[in-house]
């Protein structure tokens, strides 16, 4: 280690332990850490825009004279400030600020800010601008662009811009450690990592802003790689770590799953057959199996759970299906109720709506083990349920049960002696190079099969001016005793707003739909009244359910036929398709129609086109992914990738296979370079809980 590497933030000039403490929150403690804290954006400040000329949404450097200053009490105290230039005026609003900044705001004075404009209710304004007073000595505008830092409660850019420029001068008098190998760096042919970081933090006159604010520039694609491998590495000793442990083999000697599976009602597809024989041959072993089984919507993966649970059972073991919500935990819980039932095996179901008698005494038999099948919700499973011999844990829809509950059952099996199998289940298919990096941490099956007789969901565009046509669809697929869903826009400002559009577009419905039964469901009601609204649509109380894109991803509701999906140009591939997962689920032909407003971008055009054209969930991941969309598709929020600092799955995709290469010749060439680099990159580990 480099003395840089030893020297903690507090060495440095003005960093004391309130400074110190703050900057741990960013993941920074040793003076080289700040060089890995890196912008997340870039501005021009070169020049200065007119007033006049300023847009919602731009970040611009402005000049101009205070015209006047207020203290105003709406809703909470704030500090408003408007600036004119000649050719138009902007408010300042400060919800933070001092007396003495306050004075200096007086009418006449000259200032110099820069920050992004925004629509607000007085016109165009900035809220917590950048500025300085213009004077006599007033700097010259910046030279180079200048980046834009991830924010932490306290310290300011300027003063994080400070710190850095510090730490980039230790840097170029006594360098950064490469951690990576030489013959990999010569491969990927990108810039050394000091030079990588010196362009980032301080670019170059000639550096574009279009490139660099688009993260395409090698300085940012040599860092973004370096830190997609320190993340796979850890997800992978995550793996090694958890696989290590002791767990029960599951032989079933009773042959149960043999005979479940026989007495199914319909033939397993191939591809349920294959990822069933490789979660076979995983629960044979000694130790935890912990596999990803990723199936588009439809593809029959609770069957092939539902085997697998026959499997720990014929074992003399118990199996164990946790789902995100009650009403899935219910439907679940039918199945298995139906397949299980007929062999004479009782399952259990964990609900928080049952009575607290009939939980006690779901409790005791799971204690006793006398039920080997159970069935609950994740909150359920996390209040500590005994178990008498838990050999599988099944989990549904994969987003909320990350690294950390990984991790945690192992814990819980290191005191009983046994790890329990895991089994994850996600509706969300991404390519094999991104399930590589985002779920390194899992050995991965895919079911790239629906089951026969399927008939395909009909897409179609539409623009917005065709609404009535729709409403009069609704009307009539209502008369004959469908449902319908209608997805609201997706409006990314803030929950406050979704609610409204939603209840807006509820009201209008309901005003041209006198004799539909309408339900509502948003993110802002209680998680009870959102389960009560599905279970009524489930049951058919409810004909028309107006809904944000809460709907739940796996709620089975085979008379539904028809959904339309509004803004859907504004949606990235992988949620419209998961979205349209929710019709076609019965005998009848479904339809989504998806309303989009003009004029479209081609981009969006081309996203319109693909989702008409394909069913096929691993065919749309991939295509959405060269779209380079809104990086839904990788739902990144649900892997343990959710932070990032440079890298961007999608934008960086391009980067994965290179990234595969290198942890495998790490892994088995150079171990010791794993715990200096996901160190770097990760901190003390606390995302991916002590790992190696
Ligand atoms: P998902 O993968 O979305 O969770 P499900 O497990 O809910 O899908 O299965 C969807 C429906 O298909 C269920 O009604 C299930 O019983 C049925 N199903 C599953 N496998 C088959 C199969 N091989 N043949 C026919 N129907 C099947
Ligand atoms: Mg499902």
């Amino acid at each position: 280690m480099t003395a840089t590497e030893q020297r903690p933030v507090t060495a440095l000039r003005g960093v004391g332990s309130a400074l110190a403490e703050r900057l741990r929150r960013l993941g920074v403690a040793q003076v080289q850490d700040l060089l890995f804290v890196l912008p997340r954006t870039y501005e021009d400040r070169t020049r200065t825009t007119p007033i006049g000329a300023l847009l919602p949404g731009m970040r611009a450097v402005i000049e101009g004279e205070v015209q006047l200053t207020e203290v105003t009490f709406r809703r909470r105290r704030q500090l408003l400030s408007r600036l004119a230039d000649g050719s138009g005026h902007v408010t300042l609003r400060f919800f933070h600020f001092s007396g003495k900044q306050q004075q200096g705001l007086v009418r006449g004075a000259r200032l110099r800010c820069h920050g992004e404009v925004r629509r607000g209710p007085l016109g165009l304004e900035i809220v917590h601008p950048e500025y300085r007073h213009i004077g006599p000595d007033t700097e010259a505008l910046e030279d180079t662009l200048t980046p834009i830092y991830p924010m932490t409660e306290g310290v300011t850019q300027g003063r994080l811009r400070a710190l850095i420029a510090q730490a980039l001068g230790e840097l170029r008098s006594a360098g950064v450690r490469e951690w990576l190998p030489t013959p990999i760096l010569e491969s990927l042919h990108l810039p050394p990592l000091g030079r990588a970081l010196e362009y980032v933090h301080r670019p170059p006159r000639d550096a574009r802003l279009e490139v660099l604010a688009a993260g395409r520039h090698p300085a940012q694609r040599r860092l973004a790689f370096e830190e997609l491998l320190a993340h796979t590495l850890a997800l992978r000793l995550v793996k090694r770590t958890v696989q290590s442990a002791p767990a029960a083999p599951l032989a079933d000697a009773d042959c149960l799953e043999a005979r479940f599976v026989a007495a199914l009602p319909f033939r397993l597809t191939g591809a349920q057959q294959r990822a069933l024989t490789e979660i076979d041959s995983d629960l044979a072993s000694t130790h935890p199996m912990v596999r990803l089984v990723q199936g588009d919507v439809g593809c029959g993966k609770t069957a092939v759970a539902a085997a697998a649970a026959a499997r720990a059972v014929g074992s003399g073991m118990q199996a164990a299906l946790m789902a995100p919500t009650e009403l899935l935990a219910e439907q679940h819980w039918r199945s298995f109720e139906a397949w299980f039932r007929p062999l004479g095996l009782p399952v259990a179901h964990l609900s928080g709506s049952k009575a607290a008698r009939a939980r006690a005494s779901a409790r005791e038999t799971i204690a006793s083990g006398e039920v080997q099948l159970i069935v609950g919700t994740h909150a359920l499973f996390q209040e500590g349920i005994e178990f008498a011999r838990l050999a599988l844990v099944i989990v549904d829809e994969q987003h909320r049960f990350g690294v950390q509950q990984r991790l945690a059952l192992k814990e819980k099996g290191d005191r009983d002696g046994a790890t329990p199998h895991q089994l994850i289940m996600t509706a969300t298919p991404i390519p094999r190079t991104l399930a590589m990096t985002a779920y390194a941490d899992l050995d991965v099956s895919v079911i790239d099969e629906l089951p026969p007789g399927r008939t395909p969901v009909k897409t179609v565009a539409l623009p917005e001016e065709r609404r009535a046509e729709i409403v009069a669809r609704i009307a009539a697929a209502c008369r004959e005793g469908r449902q319908v869903y209608w997805v609201c826009p997706l409006i990314e400002e803030s929950d406050e707003l979704r609610y409204q559009a939603a209840e807006e577009t509820a009201a209008q419905l309901a005003e041209a739909l006198p004799d539909v039964r309408l339900g509502l469901v948003h993110g802002r009601m209680p998680a009870a009244k959102k389960e009560q609204a599905m279970a009524a649509f489930k049951a058919g109380r409810i004909q028309l359910l107006v809904a944000t894109t809460v709907i739940e991803v796996g709620v089975d509701v085979p008379n539904a036929t028809l959904m339309v999906i509004e803004n859907a140009e504004r949606m990235g591939l992988a949620q419209l398709h998961q979205l349209r997962g929710r019709v076609g689920r019965g005998a009848q032909e479904s339809s989504c129609v998806l309303l989009y407003r003009k004029p479209l971008s081609p981009i969006a055009a081309e996203r319109l086109r693909a989702i008409r054209e394909s069913n096929d969930g691993f065919a749309i991941a991939q295509r959405d992914l060269e779209l380079r969309g809104p990086g839904e598709l990788l739902g990144t929020r649900q892997t343990g990738l959710a932070q990032l600092r440079v890298a961007d799955l999608s934008r960086d995709a391009d980067l994965l296979p290179r990234v595969q290469q290198a942890v495998e010749v790490i892994l088995r060439e150079h171990p010791d370079i794993i715990a200096p680099l996901t160190a770097r990159w990760i901190g003390d580990g606390e995302r991916y809980g002590r790992v190696g």
